[in-house]
C-alpha cells in the first residue's frame, strides 16, 4: 500500500501534489503519476522509479488544472510499468488512484469486458474506473454512484476519483486503508498520511473505515 494524493481549488496543482507525493516517499514505491483536468480533458503524466523521475517529465512538459490526484504504487497486481502505474483513466472521462487490493478484480473485469470496457493496464485498480463509468452512464449522481461502485467491491482500498462529468469535486473512500482529508482556504486536499497535508493546512479530518466523501474546493461531505 503506498501513497495517494489529491488537490482541488489550488492553481499550483501539480507542483502541490509531486511535492505531498515527496512527503509520503518514506513509504516506498515503484512508480509514480499525476493527473488534472485541463481544458475539459484528463492530462495525465506517470514515470517508473523515483519520483525524480516523474519531477523531470513535469519540468519538460508542466500539467495545468486546479484540480488533480496523483499516487505512489507498490505493485500488487501487475508489472511494474508505466501502463500499470497510476493514476488510471477509465473512457478519457474518469481517473482513479487506489492503494490496497480489490479482491473481486477478476471477476469484475471480466463481467465489464463483456459489457465493452477497454482496460488498459493488468492492474485489480482499474476496475474502480470502469465501474464509476459504468454508474455515470446509468445517470447516477457522484454519492449514488459510490455507494453503488462501494457496494460490488471487496478487499481493502483507499482511493480517489477524478472525472470529466463532475470537475467540481474529488470522490473519495476508504476500507482498512488510511485515508485523510485536509480543508484549506480556498482549496482542500487528500492524504493517504496527512504527513502530505500538514504543510498545506492544520484542518485535517479522517475517514473511517467505510466512509465516502465528496471533496470540493470549498469544503468536504462526509
Ligand atoms: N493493487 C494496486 C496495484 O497493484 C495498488 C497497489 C498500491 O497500493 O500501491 O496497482
Amino acid at each position: 500500500m503506498c501513497g495517494i494524493v489529491g488537490a482541488i481549488g489550488d492553481k499550483q496543482c501539480s507542483s502541490v501534489l509531486l511535492d505531498a507525493l515527496k512527503r509520503l516517499e518514506y513509504r516506498g514505491y515503484d512508480s509514480s503519476g499525476i493527473v488534472t483536468i485541463h481544458d475539459g480533458k484528463i492530462a495525465r503524466k506517470r514515470a517508473v522509479g523515483k519520483l525524480a523521475n516523474l519531477d523531470a517529465v513535469l519540468v519538460k512538459e508542466q500539467l495545468m488544472g486546479d484540480i488533480g490526484i496523483g499516487h505512489t504504487r507498490w505493485a500488487t497486481h501487475g508489472g511494474v510499468s508505466e501502463t500499470n502505474a497510476h493514476p488510471h483513466v477509465a473512457s478519457e472521462r474518469v481517473s482513479i488512484v487506489h492503494n490496497g487490493i480489490i479482491e473481486n478484480h477478476r471477476v469484475l473485469r471480466l463481467r465489464l469486458e463483456a459489457a465493452g470496457h477497454k482496460f488498459s493496464s493488468d492492474t485489480d485498480s482499474e476496475v474502480l474506473a470502469h465501474l464509476f463509468v459504468e454508474a455515470f452512464d446509468a445517470g447516477m449522481q457522484p454519492a449514488a454512484a459510490t455507494q453503488k461502485v462501494l457496494a460490488q467491491i471487496d478487499g481493502a482500498y483507499a482511493f480517489a476519483v477524478m472525472t470529466i462529468d463532475f470537475p467540481d469535486m474529488l470522490i473519495v473512500a476508504r476500507n482498512a486503508s488510511p485515508l485523510a482529508l485536509g480543508i484549506g482556504d480556498e482549496a482542500c486536499y487528500v492524504g493517504s498520511d496527512a504527513i502530505a497535508l500538514s504543510h498545506l493546512t492544520r484542518k485535517v479530518v479522517y475517514l473511517k473505515d467505510h466512509d465516502y466523501a465528496l471533496v470540493h474546493a470549498h469544503g468536504i461531505e462526509v
